[in-house]
């Protein structure tokens, strides 16, 4: 118990009280953030329909939190392959070899300024000339809402689900990100179906994550960087999550990692701390950075946790007002851990 760390819960409608007498009998110290977790996704929505509403934009990359139909149609309008799990690969098609960046995004439905600010990314890269040496350089490979049914499920039904949907006995859904052949269900994920980090019933066995898996595949060779974009807490981490022990390239991996969180803090004035999974947020096994690290030898693996801080009440819900500015400190620090490669 050296190791207290606080955690927030979300209790269901009827188990309230009976939680509280819980915690009051074993005397755990707990404050109530929100008394109805529903008014908070209540003023969500009333936010985003005000800003459809106001917006002079079909697809409005600042200010608004998209349907996966919409995405995938403005995906199909960019790129007219729009898959069925949407993907972009946007680089100058100047015959150049070019190393890849991955950006893998919205792996977890609730982050949805994941999927977000991947999106706010890509336009950013296809509608100005700005960043044209930089695609002189790499292509971008960006599959900015990874877990689609998941992703659907938390527009029309509940908020705040995190896994995919697929068909577990009692309950449905397994964890995308504790899914990957990386010490598979080892630590720190559940072989519980109905555990919010259930691991799934084997390595892969969850389409988007093996479809995810397979294209990083035929580009392992010629992989730059590959970043899991997720929510909330502000951390830039890297390899290891199922153990604590440091990677071997841990000095290179932290010098890219100051780069890109001393421009994050540049740009609004938030800190990201940095570190190994194990040792920064909490053991994890079976996700994609730690598979594409040890599998497939991308040296160069992040999973990063954008705004808000992990003191936020409702984290997994940043106002649409700040999507951009979300974006444009992800950008920056993006782009100056690439610059350092
Ligand atoms: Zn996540």
């Amino acid at each position: 118990m050296g190791d207290m760390r606080p955690v927030t819960t979300l209790i269901g409608p009827d188990g309230g009280n009976q939680f509280l007498r819980a915690l009051n009998a074993s005397r755990i110290r707990y404050e109530v953030v929100v008394n109805n977790f529903q008014t908070v996704i209540d003023e969500e929505k009333a936010e985003n329909l005000r800003n459809i509403m106001y917006s002079t934009r079909a697809f409005d990359y600042d200010t608004v939190y998209h349907t996966y139909d919409e995405i995938r149609d403005e995906m199909r309008r960019v790129d007219d392959e729009g898959k069925d799990i949407p993907g972009l690969i946007i680089t100058n098609p100047n015959g150049a070899a070019k190393k890849a960046i991955f950006l893998e995004c919205g792996i977890h439905a609730r982050e949805w300024i994941s999927t977000a600010a991947c999106l706010w990314i890509s336009n950013q890269l296809v509608t100005t000339t700005t960043y044209d040496s930089l695609l002189d350089k790499y292509e971008f490979i960006i599959v900015p809402t990874l877990n689609v049914d998941g992703y659907i499920y938390t527009h029309t039904t509940n908020r705040n689900w995190r896994k995919t949907r697929s068909q577990n006995g009692l309950c449905y859904g397994a964890d995308p990100n504790r899914n990957w052949d990386a010490a598979f269900c080892e630590t720190g994920a559940s072989s519980s179906p109905c555990s919010d980090t259930y691991c799934g019933k084997s390595v892969f066995s969850e389409s988007e994550a093996k479809a995810m898996a397979d294209l990083v595949k035929t580009k392992a060779a010629t992989t730059a960087a590959y970043v899991s974009v997720h929510s909330y807490s502000q951390l830039w981490m890297y390899p290891w999550g199922y153990k604590s022990a440091n990677p071997p390239n841990k000095a290179r991996l932290d010098e890219l990692s100051a780069a890109g969180t001393a421009a994050i803090k540049a740009t609004d004035g938030r800190t990201f701390k940095y570190g190994t999974i194990a040792n920064t947020i909490y053991v994890a096994s079976g996700s994609s950075i730690d598979y594409v690290y040890d599998k497939l030898g991308v040296e160069i693996a992040f999973a990063l946790e954008l705004r808000p801080d992990a003191n936020a009440s409702n984290g997994f819900i940043l106002p649409a007002s700040q999507i951009k500015i979300a974006s444009q400190e992800f950008w920056n620090g993006l782009r100056a851990m690439i610059e350092k490669l």
